[in-house]
């Protein structure tokens, strides 16, 4: 069965619909949880610019978990935006990690040759 409602545009709308006779999206019944959904996705986007904006260190990583958890324990933010936040917080160090050692190997070659230059070994 399909949703009984019609889109923004007045199509019918085409997804599948629960008990209510309704999708997801359209049930009156959970307008207020929907609302809810909504606030905490825009908390979540507003996380995710700032993630990206940011310029990290592991001193500003660290901040912003313990705000994550902050939040988790007030309950103003949802277990599974937190562990999205930790989740990209994870993936920036490691990447961090990996730019920080490419520059101490390029640094390290650019020793060695010019050690071996001194020495007039190949
Ligand atoms: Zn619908």
């Amino acid at each position: 069965m399909r949703c009984h409602a019609k889109t923004k545009t007045g199509q019918p709308c085409r997804a599948p619909a629960g008990a209510s006779g309704y999708c997801v999206s359209h049930n009156p019944d959970i307008a207020e949880e929907r609302a809810k959904w909504r606030r905490r996705g825009g908390k979540a986007s507003a996380w995710a610019r700032l993630l990206r904006s940011a310029e990290f260190s592991d001193k500003t990583a660290r901040a912003l978990a313990a705000g994550v958890a902050r939040s988790v324990h007030a309950g103003t933010m949802g277990v599974d935006v937190a562990n999205t936040i930790v989740r990209l917080l994870s993936v920036d160090d490691k990447l961090r990690r990996t730019g920080a050692m490419e520059r101490d190997i390029a640094e390290l070659k650019d020793y060695v040759r010019a050690a071996r230059e001194r020495k007039g070994t190949p």
